[in-house]
């Protein structure tokens, strides 16, 4: 009952998700404006707004002017969920319930670096915060259970060096290797995996990177690695991957 009740939530929240998605980097209102159709605008009704069922049940047309909904809405609300429902198995359920809410903007950062290559600043300051105080109110909230010492610690040693880095490069090279979201970001993992994973996370994350830079659709000689993307992903599943040799052996 209490991991169909994670799913559920998770649904919702991933519903809130593609909103936050679409709306974020246009800079428009993510609470209060009403849910409108992504092609003629019309205000969709509360019946054909329900995550995964809706779309489901139009069989991914929109009513009002008959064009194909896009797959990223229903994938984005079963992710959300599963994740969620795999939280709920795998921690004690005050860790589920904050490792969801972490999963949560974490799963906004991917997409969206992913697409814009922006990551939020709130976002950043959200990890790093939440991170340094649940060490501080109850280091088991954090699954990967680590003191204060060594979140405050990794946090600060990580954004020193790659902000030291990303300057280096940036002073003999002339490029932007890194954006001070990247920066941000890995302080916010720091704070809540501990020295040792988060040596792990950047293993993860650059292979993650490179893979994707080589099997990339494009030969663009610009293009840029959504590195806060890899970093995402690389997190959930070492988290994950971790927390699941802890239940098997
Ligand atoms: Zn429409």
């Amino acid at each position: 009952m209490l991991e169909f009740s994670f799913f559920i939530v998770g649904l919702l929240f991933g519903s809130f998700a593609n909103v936050c998605i679409l709306r974020l980097p246009k800079d428009k209102d993510v609470f209060f404006l009403k849910s409108k159709c992504f092609n003629c605008e019309k205000e969709i009704l509360w019946k054909n707004n329900i995550p995964l069922l809706s779309y489901l049940n139009l069989a991914g047309i929109s009513e009002c002017c008959k064009k194909k909904i896009s797959l990223q809405y229903p994938i984005i609300e079963l992710t959300m969920a599963l994740l969620f429902l795999i939280n709920s198995i795998l921690f004690e359920t005050s860790q589920a319930f904050v490792m969801s809410i972490i999963f949560f903007i974490l799963l906004l950062i991917i997409v969206i670096d992913f697409y814009e290559r922006i990551i939020f600043d709130f976002m950043n300051y959200f990890l790093i915060i939440s991170g340094i105080s649940v060490s501080i109110i109850n280091p088991k909230l954090n699954p990967e259970n680590i003191t204060i010492l060594n979140s405050a610690v990794t946090c600060i040693v990580s954004f020193v060096f790659f902000y030291f880095l990303k300057e280096l490069f940036k002073k003999k090279k002339n490029i932007e290797a890194l954006g001070m979201g990247d920066v941000y970001l890995i302080a916010g993992l720091g704070a809540w995996l501990g020295f040792e994973k988060f040596c792990y996370i950047l293993s993860i994350s650059s292979i993650i990177g490179i893979l994707y830079y080589l099997f990339r659709g494009n030969n663009d000689k610009n293009f840029e690695i959504p590195y806060g993307s890899a970093l995402g992903v690389s997190f959930i599943l070492l988290v994950y991957s971790d927390n699941f040799l802890h239940i098997i052996t």
